[in-house]
């Protein structure tokens, strides 16, 4: 990830980055307990953040699912977007950038629960860095399996719980791979170390569903109505490892990643080995979703 430009928010204010500082002894650096989100901002002139509402949702569904009760209260959405605005407005970019908004449980408190803790805000600024190749990814399935619901929800972005994407990117990168694909105990594919799960075959576009134990991403979504769009039928179900390895398409999707070819996944090509038709139309409908003169009513004019 690039450095944070250097106008923070924190708290309830603008701050340089350096001040932005969680104590040592808080919740959020103890045990992981934050929650957040990513967002894309274009910048061509204007700044469009890309489906403002839906992230604020996801961080206050990702709050309720981890017991933090204080977020919802204090802030509103209308709270939520002024301060993307300034934030982004502060730091005036140059070029699109990613915005990511954390929710940190800020107490110091004598063990390990949430609810009725206090909580800082964060928010900051940084360059649109994709954070795997866009020609082509080679995919390696982890040995480390996706945390399920029932022990840390994929459903909920909470930091804690991205130690579990750490070992496995990590563990892809040590073998030569761009990134994971993460599998679930009983050997079903999940989803990337940070980015959804799309395969072709044949006609059909299919992805794991939102019950696969994966982060129900908002590029993911997105891509599911550009493909109804296109005319592309959809199936969102249960994947196979080896489903993988006879597609003629695998792509991820995340606001990180953007839209992403794999041309690899254990060694075996996928397809011809070059990115496939529906990637490329998909990801061209998904750089035009982004500009501010989209007419799905996706962008922010910040
Ligand atoms: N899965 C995981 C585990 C992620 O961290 C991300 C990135 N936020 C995604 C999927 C993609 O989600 P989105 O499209 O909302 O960025």
């Amino acid at each position: 990830m690039a450095d944070p430009y250097p106008q923070v928010f924190y708290r309830d204010a603008l701050v340089p980055a350096a001040q932005a500082a969680l104590g040592v002894a808080t919740s959020a650096v103890l045990y992981g307990l934050s929650v957040y989100t990513v967002l894309p901002v274009r910048v061509d002139g204007r700044c469009s953040a890309f489906r403002l509402p839906e992230h604020y949702r996801r961080l206050v569904e990702s709050c309720t699912i981890i017991g933090i009760d204080r977020f919802a209260a204090q802030w509103s959405y209308d709270r939520f977007a002024a301060t993307v605005q300034q934030l982004v407005t502060a730091n005036a970019p140059q070029r699109d950038v990613f915005v990511r908004v954390t929710v940190h449980v800020d107490e110091s408190i004598p063990g390990t629960r949430v609810r009725g803790c206090s909580t800082a805000v964060s928010a900051f600024v940084y360059d649109a860095v994709p954070i795997v190749p866009q020609d082509g990814m080679r995919l390696k399935s982890s040995p480390w399996r996706r945390i399920p619901d029932y022990a840390i929800p994929s459903r909920a972005k909470v930091n804690g719980a991205y130690v579990n994407s750490v070992l496995a990117k990590q563990d892809a990168i040590d073998s030569g791979y761009d990134d994971c694909v993460f599998l679930d105990a009983a050997g079903h594919v999940c989803e990337l170390s940070a980015a959804n799960i799309f395969v072709v075959r044949g006609e059909t576009l299919i992805t794991p569903d939102v019950s696969c134990d994966i982060l129900d991403g908002i590029t993911r979504r997105t891509v599911l109505t550009l493909a109804a769009e296109e005319g592309i039928p959809v199936a969102e179900r249960r994947v196979d490892l080896t489903e993988l390895y006879i597609a003629d398409e695998v792509f991820a999707t995340g606001t990180s990643s953007g839209v992403a070819p794999a041309l690899q996944v254990d060694g075996r090509t996928v397809g011809d080995g070059k990115p496939g038709p529906i990637l490329q139309a998909l990801r061209k409908r998904y750089a035009a979703a982004l500009r501010a003169d989209d007419p799905h009513g996706w962008v922010t004019i910040l």
